[in-house]
């Protein structure tokens, strides 16, 4: 069974976007994952199909509507679909490598893009919706946050990139930032590629790669090697 991402969004032309592109849209003509767009205001019950109202209690913006919400997740989800319901939100819960990870294993996902200033806090919880933050910055909607989301986890489905291991050396997968890589030509404005990569010694280039993780990683994210 291929991964199989629902996107509940007021925007669904802006998809697939860049997942349609490159390695990522090759995966989905060749079905290891698919993508359902549903637009949320078709399950709006009014003439003018209205998704959101006022916050109560006052201030700016408008909020969604919990009910017209609510009943767009459950025609895409019933009961028992066992795919995580994630509502994409700065509030949320940082996206990281390894949620990403867990994600790419499992069924697919049900994605919420939020406009506006948000959503009504009671279908958040009646519908266990995971926020998932992308990032400590706001955006004007989710749905550039659900690509985000999209692209990291497609891309460690079996068969989405060509090689099975071109992720085991990458940023974050083993808690470490990736190494400095080069290719030809052999000098570049005066700046040689490091002897060691072009010396043959596989271990002398292995160790040298380990070292560089290292050195990065405590210089510019030292909160990776906490835990
Ligand atoms: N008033 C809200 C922000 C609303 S931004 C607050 O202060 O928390 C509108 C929508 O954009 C959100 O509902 C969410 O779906 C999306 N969004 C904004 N920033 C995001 C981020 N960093 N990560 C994920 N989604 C985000």
């Amino acid at each position: 069974m291929s991964f199989c991402a629902d996107v509940i969004t007021l925007f669904p032309e802006l998809f697939p976007g860049p997942l349609g592109a490159s390695v990522i849209g090759r995966g989905m003509s060749e079905g290891l994952w698919s993508l359902k767009v549903t637009q949320l205001r078709d399950f709006a019950t009014d003439k003018h199909r209205t998704v959101d109202d006022t916050p109560a209690g006052g201030g700016p913006g408008m909020v969604l509507k919990p009910d017209i919400l609510a009943s767009a997740i459950d025609a895409i989800a019933p009961a028992g679909d066992a795919r995580p319901k994630l509502l994409m939100s700065p509030r949320g819960k940082p996206l990281t490598q390894a949620r990403v990870r867990e994600l790419a294993a499992g069924p697919g996902a049900i994605i919420i893009c939020g406009r506006f200033e948000g959503i009504d806090q009671r279908v958040i919880d009646a519908r266990e919706l995971e926020e998932v933050s992308i990032g400590d910055y706001v955006l004007a909607g989710g749905e550039v946050a659900a690509m985000v989301l999209l692209e990291a986890v497609v891309r460690l489905i079996p068969g989405v990139l060509g090689a099975v291991d071109s992720h085991a050396d990458e940023s974050f997968e083993n808690g470490l930032l990736e190494y400095p890589q080069y290719t030809r030509p052999q000098t570049f404005e005066g700046a040689d590629i490091p002897a060691v990569l072009t010396s043959g010694d596989h271990g002398k280039v292995a160790k040298w790669r380990r070292e560089q993780s290292r050195a990065l990683t405590r210089a510019r994210r030292p909160d990776l090697l906490k835990d």
